[in-house]
């Protein structure tokens, strides 16, 4: 399995049970509950925006624009794996 992705610098203190995160992400709309995996690149430019906007904290996950719904109204789905 290779991996062509840079790897994120290792945050102290911050215990990661599962090694390295899936490349895409779960996402479950709120109002029409459609599901979508999101890529993570998509969550990376969101979260930047997060940070662009001083509104980013540890464990931030951005909303995702919703194709049913036409609005940023789908959030991140934490699974039990
Ligand atoms: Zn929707």
């Amino acid at each position: 399995m290779r991996r062509k992705k840079h790897e994120p610098p290792p945050k102290e203190g911050l215990d990661e049970p599962f090694g390295p995160p899936p490349e895409e992400y779960l996402y479950r709309c709120t109002v029409c509950s459609t599901e979508l995996l999101v890529h993570e690149a998509i969550i990376d430019a969101g979260i930047g925006m997060a940070k662009f906007r001083k509104e980013y904290y540890q464990g931030f996950m951005p909303q995702i624009g919703c194709p049913g719904c036409n609005g940023e109204t789908m959030e991140y789905v934490d699974q039990d794996e």
